[in-house]
C-alpha cells in the first residue's frame, strides 16, 4: 500500500527517462526526449503503481488524491498550450495511451481525441474553419471511447459507418463530407447510448477519469494477460501499465499535415537508412492499423522536402541519445514535426545482426554492448528457411516482404480457426486476413505465416509476425479475402481454406501451392559477431553430430568439434539393420563375432569420414548405448506375423494333402499337373524354416525384455556384458584414427563411455581399449593418440566423481539422462504426461529436460566438475545433453567452470552468442 504522499503523477519534464518501470517504456521516454529538447507535444504521466494501486483495490478505484494531480497536471496543460479542456473556444484535446515497462504492441488500449463533446466539437471546427476535420475527429472519439472505455462492441459502430458510406457511395473513409461524418457521429451516440443504457458522457474530466481506469483495466484483459503468458513476461519485467495524458497534434489537418513511423535502420535488413511510413493528411491510427496503405518515408523528401530533412536529424538525435535502433511515431501538423513516441525497435534476427556489427564500426557502440543486445534464441530466425530457388514457380500475387522467412500452410481465414488446425490439430496453417488486429494474436501462435490483403510493413501483422519471427507478407492488395466465404479471390482465381498455399515474407510473393525450403547461409555479419562472439566466450562450442552430413553443417556453423557422436544412430540404416540384428541374436560367441567383423569395415568408415569431416578438431564418440531390443522387431508384431505364417503353414500342408489325394481320385492329367505345381510353389519346409526363424526372434526378444528399459541392460552395462560389441567400435576408432594419420590427416578421436555408475566398469573399458591400442601401434607401425573419457549422466557418477576421475581424461555431461534420474522423472513420458500441468500450475517453472534444473541437477555437476578436478586438476568437462545448446543453461555451464558445451548443428551459433553472454555478464 503506497502512502499518501505517494508521487503518482510526472509532467514530461519531471519523470525519470531511466525508470521504465514505474512510467513505462512510453512514458519514460515521452519524459526523456522532452527533456532532451525534442519536440514531444506536452503531457504528463500517470505511474504503473497507481495502476498496480487501482488493481488492488477490491472495487477498483483510484488512489486518492490522484485524480487532485491530474486536474492540476491538466491545468499545467492548459498553461503551456494555451488551450482549455471543455473550452469551447479554443478546446484542448488528450490523448490517453497505455504504456508499461515491457513493449506489448497494441495489446493495451489508447484513447485519442479526449475532450471532445458537442459544445468543444463546435469551438474546433470553429478555430480550425474544418467541419469535415472536426466531425470526423469526434467520430474517431466516440467510437474508441466507447469501445475502450464503454465496453461497446466495434462492430456496432462498423455497421452504421459502412451503411452511411454506402448510401453516400462512398468507397473510402476519405470520401466522406463533413455532414456524412455528422450523420455518422450522430449515429455513433445513439450507438453508445443503445448500449450502455447512458448518454455519451460529455463532462471532459469524467470522460478522463474513465479512460484512465480503462486504459488501467486493460492490463489485466485477456489480450494483454495471454500476451505476457506467451512472452514470458514476469512481474518483474513489467508490472502494471503506466497512463500517459498527452495533448493531441493532428495529422490529419490537410495536405500539410501527415502522420508516420518511422525505424532509424531498416527494421527488416538493418540496413542504416531511415525506414518508414507516413500518410498526408492522416491520424497515426490509420497507419498502424493499416486501413490506407501508406507510403515509403523516402516520398516525404518530393511532398515535404524540408520536414524530410527536419525527420533526417530527428532520426540522428534518437540514435545518437539512446544508441540503439528506435521506432518512433512522428505527427507533422500545419508544418510543424513533432515526435510522439519512440522505443527500441524491434527488428529480425538478420537486422539485429547488421546493426549491431555497424554500429560498432561507427563507434556508436561497444562490442560487449553490440554482442549482450542480441539475445542469443534470435539467431534461430537466421537459420529459417527460404524457398528452393530451383523450383520455379510464378506467383499469384505480391504484398510487401513484411517479416522474412518462407513458409507453406493451409489457408484459414480467422484466428480461432488457425488455433484449431494449428494448435490443435498440429497442421500447418497460414493465417490469411485482409487486416490482423491485436485480438487475433492466438492465430499468430498457431500458424506458420501471416499474410494479409491490406496495410503496410509497420502493420500491426508485420510487427507481430516480426516480433515472432514468422513470415509475413502484408498489404497484398491483388487477394480480397472473403471472410464469411472462407475464400480469397486472386484475379483469376481463388483459394479456399484448407488450399495448401506458401508465402515469401522475404520477398512479399505468395504461391498457391507447396514449395519446398531450403536453408539459409550465414550472412558477412553474422560471421563477424560470432567472431567477437568466440574472443569473449569462455566456453568451447561443440556439436552432437552423427554423420558426415551433420558434422559439415555443424562446422559451418562454428563448431570446434564434435561433442556427441551417438553410434546407435549409425546402426539404424536399412543395409546394417540386419546384421545387428544377426549381432544380437547370435546364439554363441563365434556367431556374434561373424555379424560383428561385418559391422567393423561399416564403422571403420563411418569414423574415418567423420575424422576427416572435422580435422584436425576433436571427435567425440561414444560407445554404444540404447537397450539393445531397440534394434529387435517389437513383440507384439513378431507375434502377430508368426500367427500369419502358421496359417499359411497349415494351408500348404492342406494343399500337399489334397495333391497326393488327387491321384487317389484319378483325376484327368491336367488337374493333378496343375496341384503338383502348386505344391511346389508352396513349398512347406521353407515356411516351416521361417516360422522357426520367427520363433526365435520372439523368444529372443522375450528374453530381452525389460520392465524399464531406460534403467536397464543398456550403456556401459551392455558393453561389459557384450565385450565383442564395444571391442569392435573400439578397434573401428582406433583403426580408423591410424589410417588417417597415415593419410596425414590430423584427428583427434575421443572415446566415450556410456552410463557409467563406478569406476570399476570405466576400467573393464579401458582394459579393451588398452588392448586394441597396442595391437594397432604395432599394425601401423605407430601409436594413435586419443582420449578416454566418461559420460556423466548417473546420480552415482556424479557422487563418485573423484574416484572416476582417476580413470576418465574427460567428462562429459548427459543432462537428459541425468535429468531424469535426478527428478526419476521418465524422459519418454513426463512431457507429455504431467509436465505441462506442473509447469502450468507453478511446480516446476519450467520443463527440466529443456531448461537445465540448476539448483537440482546444476548442483549435481557442480560437486562432480569440483571432485573431478580435486583429483585431476586439469580434467576437461563438457555437457552434451539438449541443455548443451540453451542459453540459460549455458549461463550455468560458464559459471560451473565447464569447457565446453556441445548441443545440435543448427543451435552452435546460439551456443557461441550465449557463451560469449555468459562471459562477459559474469565480469559484472
Ligand atoms: C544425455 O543423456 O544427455 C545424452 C546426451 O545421451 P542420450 O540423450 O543419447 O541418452
Ligand atoms: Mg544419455
Amino acid at each position: 500500500m503506497a502512502s499518501d504522499t505517494t508521487k503518482y503523477v510526472f509532467a514530461f519534464e519531471e519523470g525519470d527517462g531511466k525508470d521504465k518501470k514505474l512510467l513505462g517504456g512510453k512514458g519514460a521516454n515521452l519524459c526523456e526526449m522532452t527533456q532532451i529538447g525534442l519536440n514531444v507535444p506536452p503531457g504528463f504521466v500517470i505511474s504503473t503503481a497507481a495502476c498496480l494501486e487501482y488493481l488492488s483495490t477490491p472495487d477498483r478505484k483510484l488512489p486518492p488524491g490522484l485524480l487532485d494531480h491530474v486536474h492540476a497536471q491538466m491545468r499545467a496543460l492548459e498553461e503551456k498550450t494555451g488551450k482549455g479542456f471543455g473550452d469551447p473556444e479554443n478546446p484542448l484535446l488528450v490523448s490517453v495511451r497505455s504504456g508499461s515497462a515491457m513493449s506489448m504492441p497494441g495489446m493495451m488500449d489508447t484513447i485519442l481525441n479526449l475532450g471532445l463533446n458537442a459544445g468543444t466539437l463546435q469551438g474546433e471546427i470553429r478555430s480550425t474553419g474544418d467541419p469535415r476535420f472536426g466531425y470526423d475527429a469526434y467520430r474517431r472519439f466516440i467510437q474508441l471511447f466507447g469501445k475502450v472505455a464503454l465496453g461497446v462492441s466495434d462492430s456496432l459502430f462498423d455497421k452504421q459507418f459502412e451503411e452511411v458510406k454506402k448510401a453516400c457511395n462512398a468507397k473510402q473513409d476519405v470520401d466522406l463530407s463533413a455532414s456524412d461524418l455528422k450523420e455518422v457521429c450522430e449515429r455513433f451516440l445513439k450507438v453508445v447510448e443503445d448500449a450502455t443504457g447512458r448518454p455519451f458522457p460529455e463532462d471532459p474530466y469524467q470522460q478522463l477519469e474513465i479512460a484512465i481506469k480503462a486504459v488501467f483495466n486493460s492490463w489485466m484483459g485477456k489480450r494483454a494477460v495471454d500476451y505476457r503468458k506467451q512472452f514470458n513476461i514476469t512481474p518483474d519485467m513489467a508490472n502494471g501499465t503506466a497512463v500517459n495524458v498527452v495533448t493531441m497534434v493532428f495529422g490529419n489537418r490537410g495536405d500539410d499535415s501527415a502522420t508516420g513511423v518511422g525505424f532509424t535502420r531498416s527494421p527488416a535488413t538493418g540496413e542504416n537508412k531511415l525506414y518508414g511510413e507516413y500518410l498526408v493528411n492522416a491520424q497515426g491510427e490509420d497507419v498502424v492499423a493499416g486501413i490506407r496503405t501508406p507510403k515509403p518515408i523516402d516520398r516525404l523528401q518530393v511532398e515535404m522536402p524540408e520536414l524530410a530533412a527536419q525527420l533526417d536529424q530527428l532520426r540522428d538525435r534518437l540514435e545518437g541519445h539512446y544508441r540503439e535502433v528506435q521506432d518512433f511515431e512522428f505527427t507533422i501538423e500545419r508544418g510543424t514535426l513533432y515526435c510522439l513516441q519512440t522505443r527500441n525497435g524491434k527488428m529480425n534476427a538478420t537486422a539485429m545482426v547488421r546493426t549491431s556489427v555497424e554500429m560498432e564500426r561507427e563507434g556508436l557502440i561497444s562490442k560487449r554492448e553490440a554482442l549482450l543486445r542480441i539475445q542469443p534464441e534470435l539467431l534461430e530466425q537466421m537459420l529459417f528457411p527460404r524457398l528452393d530457388p530451383k523450383v520455379k514457380v510464378n506467383a499469384v500475387a505480391q504484398g510487401l516482404p513484411a517479416s522474412p522467412g518462407a513458409a507453406s500452410g493451409v489457408a484459414v481465414f480467422d484466428a480461432d480457426r488457425a488455433e484449431q488446425l494449428g494448435k490443435d490439430l498440429g497442421q500447418k496453417v497460414i493465417l490469411v486476413r485482409e487486416e490482423t488486429k491485436p485480438e487475433d494474436i492466438h492465430g499468430f501462435f498457431a500458424s506458420q505465416g501471416i499474410l494479409t490483403s491490406r496495410g503496410g510493413k509497420t502493420s500491426h501483422a508485420a510487427v507481430v509476425a516480426r516480433g515472432m519471427g514468422k513470415p509475413c507478407v502484408a498489404g497484398a492488395e491483388g487477394i480480397s479475402v472473403d471472410v464469411d466465404r472462407r475464400e480469397a479471390i486472386v484475379g483469376e482465381t481463388s483459394f479456399k481454406e484448407g488450399d495448401v498455399i506458401t508465402i515469401d515474407g522475404t520477398t512479399g510473393k505468395v504461391y498457391l501451392r507447396e514449395i519446398p525450403t531450403v536453408e539459409p547461409d550465414f550472412t558477412p555479419e553474422l560471421s563477424t559477431l560470432l567472431g567477437w562472439s568466440d574472443e569473449e566466450a569462455k566456453l568451447k562450442v561443440m556439436a552432437n553430430a552423427d554423420t558426415p552430413d551433420d558434422a559439415r553443417r555443424a562446422l559451418k556453423y562454428g563448431a570446434v568439434g564434435i561433442g556427441l557422436a551417438r553410434t546407435e544412430r549409425m546402426f539404424n540404416d536399412p543395409e546394417r539393420l540386419p546384421i545387428v540384428i544377426e549381432m544380437i541374436v547370435a546364439e554363441t560367441p563365434e556367431q556374434r563375432q561373424a555379424a560383428l567383423d561385418r559391422l567393423l569395415p561399416l564403422q571403420r568408415k563411418d569414423f574415418k569420414e567423420l575424422f576427416e569431416v572435422m580435422s584436425p578438431n576433436p571427435v567425440t564418440i561414444r560407445l554404444l548405448d540404447p537397450p539393445i531390443h531397440e534394434f529387435l522387431p517389437s513383440e507384439h508384431v513378431l507375434e502377430r506375423e508368426l500367427a500369419e505364417l502358421r496359417s499359411l503353414g497349415m494351408a500348404t500342408r492342406g494343399i500337399s494333402v489334397l495333391a497326393g489325394a488327387m491321384g487317389l481320385l484319378h483325376t484327368p492329367d491336367k488337374a493333378r499337373h496343375d496341384i503338383d505345381a502348386m505344391r511346389r510353389m508352396v513349398d512347406t519346409s521353407m515356411v516351416e524354416d521361417a516360422i522357426a526363424k520367427k520363433e526365435a526372434m520372439l523368444k529372443k526378444v522375450r528374453a530381452l525384455y525389460e520392465t524399464n528399459p531406460m534403467l536397464g541392460h543398456r550403456g556401459v552395462r551392455l558393453g561389459i556384458t557384450f565385450p565383442e560389441i564395444y571391442q569392435m567400435q573400439i578397434r573401428a576408432i582406433l583403426e580408423a584414427a591410424a589410417e588417417c594419420s597415415r593419410m596425414g590427416i590430423e584427428v583427434h578421436p575421443q572415446i566415450k563411455v556410456p552410463q557409467v555408475c563406478t569406476v570399476q566398469e570405466l576400467k573393464k573399458v579401458k582394459s579393451f581399449v588398452d588392448v586394441i591400442h597396442e595391437e594397432i601401434t604395432q599394425r601401423y607401425g605407430h601409436p594413435v593418440s586419443f582420449k578416454f573419457g566418461t559420460m556423466i549422466e548417473v546420480v552415482r557418477a556424479c557422487m563418485r566423481a573423484e574416484s572416476l576421475a582417476e580413470e576418465a581424461e574427460f567428462f562429459s555431461f548427459g543432462t537428459n539422462d541425468l535429468t531424469q534420474a535426478t527428478f526419476s522423472f521418465s524422459r519418454e513420458d513426463a512431457e507429455n504426461k504431467f509436465l505441462p500441468l506442473y509447469n502450468q500450475s507453478g511446480i516446476l517453472q519450467d520443463n527440466p529436460f529443456e531448461v537445465l534444473d540448476v539448483k537440482g541437477v546444476g548442483k549435481l555437476m557442480q560437486l562432480a566438475v569440483d571432485w573431478g578436478r580435486s583429483v585431476k586438476p586439469g580434467l576437461h568437462v563438457g555437457i552434451c545433453g539438449e541443455h548443451g545448446g540453451h542459453p540459460n543453461s549455458i549461463a550455468f555451464c560458464h559459471k560451473a567452470g565447464l569447457d565446453y558445451v556441445s548441443c545440435s548443428g543448427p543451435r552452435v551459433p546460439v551456443a557461441r552468442l550465449a557463451a560469449a553472454h555468459a562471459a562477459l555478464l559474469a565480469q559484472d
